[in-house]
């Protein structure tokens, strides 16, 4: 259901993006609403250039779309479809907005920068380094975030990268983070940053967003030693591939398989094209960008593996996984097979019982639980 934002710039029907996944929430929060009222009440002038980071669905660039110049950075593709959608909704034209990848760098200098808050700090830490060469001591950078989400560490990274922070009242729930920048010596970013599976004798690449950039995530972990020679399965799918890993074990087991693996997080893909490079360097598969299955062709895969998201921003749930799983029936082929690893308190025997015609039980922990699901 499309909600009404009004701010002194525009009054806007919005929508979060998967439209039908959650409805009872809100395509934008107090803290989007702050930062354009507090924005207003500083009165840029007309045709300012403004950076916009970490839009959730578009409300901060369609706001301002018709009065300034707009560069939205962001890593995620669904917000990135979601900020279409709102522009075609507000008969705002795509032109007016310029789109630039987390993956990609920035070229412009900024009169403007609106960030919100990203769940991931590191993410957060990676784009203050990229925006510091693109800003000036006369740049009016304003961060906003729901207190909830909001940490000291947001604030020390303000700090070490931008320059003083000066904090305003909660407003709804909201604060904001006025940003005074200084000159600050540029800083060699850390990400990607590296680990060892020792078991596979691979080191992984990851860039800040990528899912467990610190180390293997246990679940996989629970998964991995399944994903053995399967001569009968031809096209397989990473469904939410971060890293690549799950993928990049089950090719390098499965000489005959090809392999496709996608993410919605440009870094999580950027971070799955260098490391399928680095393990199976002769061999080409299809590394992309895109909403879960959503443009895959129905009944055309023989297998997915999927270690299912939890959370979509800050909004934490199953809506995501139950919407990969919807999707991954539609793509797979009868009698194709889904490979899931989750944690055991979700209940997803029960979910994928009601979608798939047999599910198997691989092996549990005291966590999490391997599930086959057969179409
Ligand atoms: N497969 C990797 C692993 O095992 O380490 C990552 C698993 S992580 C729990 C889930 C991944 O799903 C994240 O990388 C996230 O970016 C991705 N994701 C979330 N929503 C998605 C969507 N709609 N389409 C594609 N990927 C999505």
């Amino acid at each position: 259901m499309s909600k009404v934002l009004t701010t002194p710039f525009a009054t806007l029907k919005l929508d979060r993006y998967p439209t039908d996944s959650h409805p009872s929430l809100q395509a934008f929060d107090a803290a989007d609403e702050y930062l354009l009222n507090e924005l207003a009440a500083l009165n840029p002038t007309k045709n300012s250039k403004i950076l916009v980071l970490n839009d959730s669905f578009g409300s901060l660039a369609c706001s301002l779309a018709n009065q300034f110049s707009i560069n939205s950075y962001s890593d995620s593709y669904l917000a990135e479809l979601a900020l279409y959608n709102n522009l075609v909704q507000n008969n705002i034209p795509l032109s007016t907005i310029n789109f630039i990848p987390s993956t990609e760098l920035l070229l412009e200098q900024y009169d403007v920068v609106l960030i919100k808050i990203p769940k991931t700090l590191a993410l957060l830490e990676e784009q203050l380094i990229q925006l510091q060469p693109h800003i000036t001591t006369n740049t009016l950078i304003l961060a906003g975030a729901m207190i909830k989400h909001l940490s000291k560490t947001a604030n020390e990274l303000l700090e070490k990268y931008i320059g003083s922070v000066q904090a305003s009242l909660a407003i709804k729930k909201a604060r904001l983070l006025r940003v005074t920048p200084t000159h600050k010596k540029l800083i060699k970013s850390p990400y990607p940053s590296c680990y060892k599976v020792k078991e596979l004798n691979l080191t992984l690449i990851n860039h800040a967003n990528v899912f467990c950039r610190e180390g293997l995530d246990i679940g996989t972990r629970v998964l991995m030693p399944y994903l053995t020679y399967q001569p009968h399965l031809i096209n397989v799918a990473d469904l939410g591939c971060g890293n690549g890993i799950l993928g990049i074990i089950f090719a390098l087991n499965n000489p005959q398989a090809e392999l496709m693996l996608v993410d919605e997080s440009y870094m999580a893909i950027a971070s799955a094209k260098e490391n399928w490079q680095q393990a199976l360097p002769n061999r080409s598969a299809t590394i992309k960008v895109a909403d879960g299955l959503l443009n895959q062709a129905k009944n055309s895969l023989d297998c997915i593996l999927c270690n299912p998201p939890f959370h979509q921003q800050q909004v934490i749930g199953d809506f995501i996984a139950k919407r990969m799983f919807k999707q991954a029936r539609d793509c797979l082929k009868p009698q194709g097979e889904l490979w899931i690893v989750a944690n055991r308190h979700l209940n997803y025997y029960q979910l994928l019982k009601k979608l798939f015609t047999q599910v198997t039980t691989i092996t549990q922990t005291n966590k999490f639980i391997v599930l086959k699901a057969i179409k």
